[in-house]
């Protein structure tokens, strides 16, 4: 039986593996020259700094059941700290691997939180199998009793803002919760953006939140090298234009890529809808050439790979909400990454790489370099001194580079109540389309955006239970 998967990022390479492993043979197509998707990395800047090109933090890919099981040859770089997140007082907030060393730098939030986390951290090992769902709802009822369970589910369907609110006295906490639950590219008072934050904070203490050695490329290569094994090949800078021929198709694009390939084939309302999908806001990204390491206020942010640059709660739920509502202003919240610092094969010794990125509104053309790197440059007085080297991409470089970043979405579609469980279509199961053979696994469908491949696995499990 044969199958072709459109687009190798993580998850066409995992729906390939998958297949391959049932024993079909299992050619993927991948538009661009270098297999990977959102994996890739490249000297960005200038030579001997290798920077990736998307993703870097890697905690979904290290925590992913599957990928676990595939038993990779990838090096886990585990920074000492999980992430941190720097005030202008010249403080910092670290989310440490272990819960009481977190709790115990929070002051009087100190037990709200291990109240809050205690029991999500408790069931991690069911809740990381969504959305192979029954088993862990039942998982998680036996874990935590069905009090438990039922505060964890209010809580992770929340809002960030009212439940940093209601949970937390400091001000401080409150901002370095808004950090996390900014990952989310949703308001902060729009459901689950909470649930984001605190599955973030979870895998911190469950997973950490790790690099590959080498690059994100290196996992790209490790689940290539496992697709061959198997007896499957990759064509690269092979772009599908019309449905291919095969038993099995699984299409790691976006909805309305898979409408342009499957063209007139569909039936109307179902292409409607895959037409009506939404994005959520895009990212604009800067990455470097350091001259050294970057110069925190706060040294202990040194100790984390991830830093979140936003102070407060306000000024981060502020910028989330000009991003989302197409009026962006002010100072953006920062996602910066310093891998660097815990990989020395990224840079010439002595020399530091790091990326940098805020949410903008879908499609903007603006360019949020300048106030980037002022962020960095208010936690980090000297930073501008020291880039040797910039690189900038913006939405349309963005959609350039992969195109199932649409409008420089990254997560594959707003990851709001709406489309967190049934995306890309209100449909039980999601990953089925309306033609015979032909499944849509990318991050548009469950569990969505992120490094983890288990959209492909879920849809390619779906697509192996069809055909027997
Ligand atoms: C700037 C940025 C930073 C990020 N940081 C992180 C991070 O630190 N951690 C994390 O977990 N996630 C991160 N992400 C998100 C992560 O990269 C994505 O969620 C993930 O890659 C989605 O995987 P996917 O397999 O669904 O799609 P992709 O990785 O986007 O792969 C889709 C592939 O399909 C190919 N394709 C599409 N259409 C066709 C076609 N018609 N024919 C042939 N090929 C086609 C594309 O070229 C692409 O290679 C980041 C993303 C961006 C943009």
């Amino acid at each position: 039986m044969k199958a072709v998967v459109i687009g190798s990022g993580p998850n066409g390479l995992a729906g390939a593996i998958a297949l391959a492993q049932a024993g079909l043979e299992v050619e993927v197509r991948e538009a661009e020259p270098q297999a990977g998707g959102g994996m890739r990395s490249a000297e960005l800047t200038l030579p001997g700094f290798v920077h990736d090109v998307c993703s870097s933090i890697l905690p979904l890919g290290a925590g992913s059941p599957f990928f676990r099981e595939l038993e990779l040859d990838v090096e886990w770089v585990h920074p000492d700290a999980p992430a941190a997140h720097p005030f202008d007082d010249g403080s910092a907030l670290l989310l440490e691997r272990d819960l009481d060393a977190t709790a115990a730098a929070l002051g009087r939030d100190a037990l709200a939180y291990r109240r809050l986390l205690g029991p999500l951290v408790e069931g991690w090992r069911e809740l990381e199998r969504w959305p192979l769902s029954r088993r862990t709802i039942f998982g998680l009822r036996r874990r935590l009793g069905l009090h438990g369970l039922l505060s964890a589910a209010r809580a992770s369907l929340a809002a960030a803002r009212p439940l940093a609110e209601s949970s937390f006295a400091e001000e401080s906490t409150r901002g370095w919760f808004a950090g996390h639950a900014a990952h989310s590219m949703l308001p902060l008072e729009r459901r689950p953006s909470g649930g984001f934050g605190l599955a973030l904070l979870t895998l911190g203490h469950a997973v950490g939140w790790p690099l590959a050695r080498g690059g994100s490329r290196a996992l790209a290569a490790a689940l290539v090298a496992k697709l061959r094994d198997l007896g499957g090949e990759i064509r690269v800078s092979s772009p599908v234009d019309e449905l291919p021929q095969a038993d099995v198709v699984l299409a790691d694009v976006s909805p309305r890529e898979l409408a342009r390939i499957c063209g007139g084939r569909l039936p109307d309302g179902y292409r409607r809808r895959l037409l009506s999908y939404r994005h959520g806001p895009g990212a604009f990204k800067v990455d470097w050439a350091l001259d050294g390491p970057i110069p925190w206020t706060a040294s202990e942010c040194a100790r984390a790979a991830t830093v979140h640059l936003g102070g407060s709660l306000g000024e981060i739920s502020a910028s989330e909400w000009g991003a989302w509502s197409g009026r962006p202003g002010g100072r953006p919240f920062v996602l910066l990454a310093q891998t660097s610092l815990f990989d020395g094969t990224r840079a010439p010794v002595g020399k530091h790489t790091a990326w940098a990125y805020c949410h903008v509104p879908n499609g903007s053309s603006l360019d949020r370099t300048e106030q980037i790197e002022a962020q960095v440059e208010r936690f980090a007085p000297g930073f501008r001194d020291l880039i040797l080297g910039r690189h900038t991409m913006g939405p349309a470089e963005l959609e350039a580079h992969d195109r199932n970043l649409v409008g420089g979405d990254l997560n594959g579609g707003a990851m709001d109540l709406g489309q967190l469980f049934f995306r890309p279509v209100k449909k039980p199961v999601p990953y089925r389309t309306p033609l015979r053979g032909v499944y849509l696994c990318s991050s548009s469908t469950p569990p969505g955006g992120g490094v983890h491949g288990m959209c492909g696995y879920s849809a390619a499990r779906v697509a192996l239970g069809d055909v027997g």
